[in-house]
Parts: C-alpha cells; sequence; structure tokens
C-alpha cells in the first residue's frame, strides 16, 4: 500500500534559496556560513508557517554538510542525508511544549560537554522555545553563557515577547515576515504545476488569501482540495472545503452597502449563513474587502489587490461611483464590529445590525424642536376600540400622577419597539438585546445583554436617546427618561426575563430583518 506523503512535507524547502519570502535571513545565514561567521545562538521568531523551523533545518545542514556550496548545504552528502531522515545524532529537535521538552532542556547542559558524535557541529533546535518553563530558561540561560564550541541553539517560537531579555541578549535574530499573498499564489502555482493539477487562478486567490502569509497553511489548503475534488480544482471547490464565500458573493455584499441596497445586503448576508458559511469568516473577508477597495481608491494600483482578475476588472469599473469618505467609514465600521462580535453570542444580530446603519442613508434629525424640552407629553389616540380605550385610561391616570409606572412599561415595550421600527430601523437593531429591567432614581433602566456595549453605546447617543425616549412618552403617556446599563451592571431584578410580558417582547423582536437565536 502506498503512503500518502503531506503536500507540505514534501516540498519542505531543503536549501536556503527555497524558503519562499524570507530572503533578508537566508541571505544573512548564507553569507554567514560562506565566511564561517555562525552564531552560537539564533532566534527565529515570526508567524507560523512562515518557514523558521525548516530554515532552522537548512541550518543544522549547512554547519554539518561536508560539500557546502556557496553557503548552502549539498543535499546529497552522508550528513546532509541523515539529517533530512531525521536520524542524525547531532541534530536534536526539542518541543518546549511538550513535558519531555522540559527534561530534554535540563540535560543538554550535561550533554554539551560531550564533542559531536557524528558531525562538525551539534545543533540543537528548539520549538515554541516561549513554552519553556522560567527553570528550564535557567538552565539554557546557563549554557547560553558559556557557550561551548560546536555547539549552535536555533530557537524558534511565535511568541518572542514571552522570552526573557537574558535569553534574548544572547542570540541573534531573525524576523520571519508574513509571506504575502502573491508569493504564496505563485509557490501553489509551482506545486500544482508539479503535481499535474490544474487549479483556476481564483481559487488560488482565494487559498493564497486564506492561508494568511503561512505558505504551510497555503500548501495543506490546497492538499485537502485535491483530496476533495483531485486532481481538477474549480472555485466552488475550494469555496467547499474552506466553508467561505465566493468572491462574488462578498462583492454583492460590499456593493450593496456602497449603493444602499439594504434589502439586498440583509438577504444575501442570510442566504450566505442559511448555506452553512461561518459568520466570522464572512466579516473577515467583508473587512478584507472593503481594505482593499480602499487601497485601491487610493493608490490606484492594482498590483495591490489580491483578487482574481476578473475581479480586479469589477472593481475597475465600480471604484469610481464609490466615494472614499464612505469607503473608509465603512472599514472602520466593520473592523469595529468584528472585535465586538469576538464577545458576543449572537454575532449574526450584531452584523445585521452594522450592515444595517451603514447601508441606511442617515436621515437627518427627525425630532421635532419642541420634544428637546420637557413639556406635558400628548395621549396618543387609541388605534382600536374596547381593550386599547381602556390603556387610554390608565395612560391618563400615570401622566397625572407624574410617575413611571414599571409594569405599564414592560407590557407596552413591544409597542413602543414596532413605533421606534416604523421611525428607525437602526435604533430599532440596536435595542434587540436590550429589556426595561426596572425604575431607578426617575430613569427607566434598559438592560442591555454582555456583550452588546456596541448596541448599548449606540443607544446612548443623543439623538438616539431622544428619539427612544420620545416615543416612549409617545406610547405610554409617561415622560420616559431612558438609562441604558449593561446586563452586569443593572440594578433591577433579573426575573424580569420570565415575566410573560418580556417574553412576549421578545417574540416580537424578531420582526422582518433581524432574527434572534439562542
Ligand atoms: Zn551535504
Amino acid at each position: 500500500m502506498m503512503t500518502y506523503v503531506a503536500l507540505y512535507r514534501t516540498w519542505r524547502p531543503q536549501r536556503f534559496d527555497e524558503v519562499v519570502g524570507q530572503i533578508h535571513v537566508s541571505k544573512t545565514l548564507k553569507n554567514a556560513i560562506i565566511n564561517n561567521r555562525i552564531a552560537h545562538a539564533y532566534l527565529f521568531t515570526g508567524p507560523r508557517g512562515t518557514g523558521k523551523t525548516s530554515s532552522a533545518k537548512i541550518l543544522a545542514k549547512a554547519v554539518n554538510c561536508l560539500n557546502i556550496m556557496d553557503g548552502e548545504p549539498c543535499d546529497q552528502c552522508v550528513n546532509c542525508l541523515a539529517i533530512n531522515q531525521g536520524n542524525f545524532l547531532d541534530v536534536l529537535e526539542i518541543d518546549a511544549a511538550s513535558n519531555r521538552g522540559i527534561d530534554e532542556i535540563r540535560d543538554i547542559r550535561d550533554k554539551v560537554k560531550f564533542a559531536p558524535s557524528q558531525g562538525k557541529c551539534k545543533v540543537y533546535i528548539i520549538d515554541e522555545v516561549h513554552m519553556l518553563t522560567s527553570e528550564a530558561f535557567n538552565a539554557l540561560l546557563k549554557t547560553l553563557e558559556e557557550p561551548p564550541s560546536n555547539i549552535l541553539f536555533i530557537l524558534a517560537t511565535t511568541e518572542p515577547q514571552k522570552i526573557p531579555p537574558t535569553i534574548l541578549s544572547r542570540c541573534q535574530r531573525f524576523d520571519f515576515r508574513k509571506i504575502s499573498d502573491q508569493e504564496i499564489k505563485n509557490h501553489l502555482a509551482e506545486i500544482a504545476h508539479q503535481g499535474q493539477i490544474t487549479i483556476t487562478e481564483s481559487a488560488l486567490t482565494t487559498i493564497a488569501r486564506k492561508a494568511s502569509g503561512g505558505m504551510r497553511d497555503g500548501i495543506s489548503i490546497l492538499d485537502q482540495c485535491i483530496a476533495f475534488a483531485g486532481k481538477d480544482i474549480e472555485d466552488s471547490h475550494v469555496e467547499m472545503v474552506l466553508g467561505i464565500l465566493a468572491e462574488e458573493q462578498i462583492f454583492t455584499i460590499v456593493k450593496g452597502l456602497f449603493s444602499k441596497d439594504i434589502t439586498t445586503v440583509i438577504m444575501k448576508l442570510n442566504e450566505y449563513i442559511q448555506s452553512g458559511k461561518d459568520i466570522k469568516q464572512i466579516i473577515r473577508d467583508l473587512i478584507e474587502y472593503s481594505r482593499q477597495l480602499l487601497i485601491y481608491k487610493v493608490s490606484n494600483n492594482e498590483e495591490l489587490l489580491t483578487m482574481s482578475k476578473d475581479m480586479i476588472e469589477q472593481v475597475k469599473n465600480e471604484i469610481s461611483s464609490i466615494p472614499l469618505e464612505c469607503l473608509g467609514k465603512i472599514t472602520t465600521k466593520l473592523a469595529e464590529v468584528e472585535k465586538e462580535m469576538r464577545f458576543s453570542s449572537q454575532p449574526q444580530v450584531l452584523l445585521e445590525a452594522a450592515l444595517v446603519e451603514i447601508a441606511l442613508p442617515e436621515k437627518p434629525d427627525s425630532l421635532p424642536e419642541k420634544s428637546k424640552v420637557q413639556v406635558a407629553p400628548k395621549i396618543k389616540a387609541p388605534k382600536k376600540q374596547g381593550k386599547n380605550q381602556e390603556q387610554s385610561q390608565e395612560q391618563k391616570i400615570v401622566r397625572e400622577n407624574h410617575e413611571l409606572n414599571f409594569q405599564e412599561i414592560q407590557r407596552l415595550w413591544p409597542e413602543v419597539l414596532e413605533e421606534i421600527k416604523n421611525e428607525k430601523i437602526t435604533i430599532h437593531a440596536f435595542l434587540i438585546p436590550a429589556v426595561p429591567e426596572g425604575i431607578k432614581d426617575g430613569y427607566l433602566e434598559l438592560s442591555f445583554k454582555q456583550g452588546y456595549n456596541f448596541h448599548r453605546n449606540k443607544i446612548l447617543e443623543p439623538a438616539n436617546k431622544e428619539l427612544v425616549e420620545k416615543i416612549f412618552t409617545k406610547v405610554t403617556g409617561m415622560a420616559v427618561k431612558i438609562k441604558a446599563v449593561s446586563e452586569e451592571t443593572s440594578e433591577s431584578s433579573k426575573e424580569t426575563k420570565n415575566n410573560p410580558v418580556v417574553q412576549r417582547a421578545l417574540e416580537l423582536f424578531g420582526g422582518d430583518i433581524v432574527e434572534i437565536k439562542d
């Protein structure tokens, strides 16, 4: 039976020249080899999948290779071959994250005394070095303070800020950078070509974008796509494997935002979510697209766009009609929402509210001047006979008392929401995570669920707050002043949520654009 070797193993770089996107590192290391000026300790830092461990292994080969050529290991001699196969006694890889790793570090001090047994130089590659305990760091430090000859330490980490300064100061540091989408794309195209795999240009673009600077991730995704689709990979295969939106789909929403086509925006968003797309990925894609449009708008340089050629043509056609200010606003807004969504149990509601806010043309302040001064409120004429007639009576009494009646407010809350929705749909959306909690110091407390500070802050904006109060007054006949509080700070009873009136309000929240998911 044939064993399947993952693509990223097959394509692991074996020479400095094969490491993609880190030429500043490769060149310096090759020069050090050529001039025989190897340091005792190196620190390789940078995001995952950017070539740190691969470069460490190449360096380990280079210092042990018997036929070094222009600073590159030959990959043919016994030492190179043994290192490639992982059975070279003088190259030790330690995973600092494992328990065994800690013991191995402690052993190093005893073992470094002995000369290399097989090669020219003993190499310790310590991966995820930031995971070491302080005890292990101390042991390592002692060795680094008096480095024996013929010993090379290569420390690799994604989190250099967690390395003690005493260690840092004894290492020569190399920062591996995120690999550009274009570099990843080119490399993946080469891999596909070698493997006689056909893949569309836009599929490669999508994979590169999704790899976000890590070559290993990019190759792994390509591998998954091959497993899924075979030797002929199309856009839809990549979208299926990754559970992401197609460029077209993202662009449809972005265009809807620019053209203030709120129906398309919300309908499409729902459609994509229903079809199983990940909402957090959707917002990341939206941010990335609007950011790219912003960059293009400013630079007019299409080489900065990470999009397929078809999409770039579309962008070029549309971009002139989009005001720069609008692009900036949308990008900022989406980034805010993404941050907020990380702590939210209802990310969809949050995203919908934000998209509605972006797509809705800003109404001029619709409040009549007189509502800004405290006046005796007019009582709303009852819509129907019967039950409403009684309500109206109650409202009169309340008004005469000049006191807020909480039960009454709770009862009328659904109606208040309905009115607000008619007046300004965005404000309605911001009120979705809120419930009336109680009366305190003459204010009605509206309690917002945890993680909905974005919504709460929106309601606290003076114009919005005023509108909510105006409608409260209109519906209830009481001169309601509101305070928007967070669930954890509100003083009123938590039992409110079990109140049948509030339950009813919760049912009514849905309306026609938003959906509550528990
Ligand atoms: Zn060699």
